[in-house]
């Protein structure tokens, strides 16, 4: 499920989760021209206090069912797997020379 940025009204995947004006409430804005049309491209607005007294960052909003934090995973995993898979041959390959040669040696 994606939500709407409430500024421009674009579903997205990731949305910051901000303060912006004196009603207090939480808007969901793009990561992009939106929330730095809001909070200077800051995450906390500092240096931008007097340009965006209202600003609060409230952390950022993010699509549960998009794969964020499971393709932030999959390149350890495959890296260990690959580890592995090259330990296994290192380890078969020296076995299996041998074998061959001897199976080859005699026929
Ligand atoms: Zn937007």
């Amino acid at each position: 499920m994606t939500k709407s940025c409430t500024l421009c009204s674009t579903p997205r995947d990731i949305l910051i989760r901000c303060q912006i004006d004196d009603t207090q409430k939480w808007h969901f804005v793009c990561p992009g021209s939106c929330w730095k049309s809001v909070s200077g491209g800051v995450e906390d607005a500092k240096g931008f206090e007097g340009k965006y007294p209202h600003y609060k960052y409230g952390g950022m909003w993010k699509d549960r069912s998009a794969d964020g934090p499971i393709s932030a995973k999959k390149p350890r995993k495959v890296k260990e797997r690959q580890k592995e898979e090259m330990k296994k041959r290192e380890e078969g390959k020296a076995e299996s020379q041998e074998e061959g040669s001897v199976k080859e040696d005699s026929e």
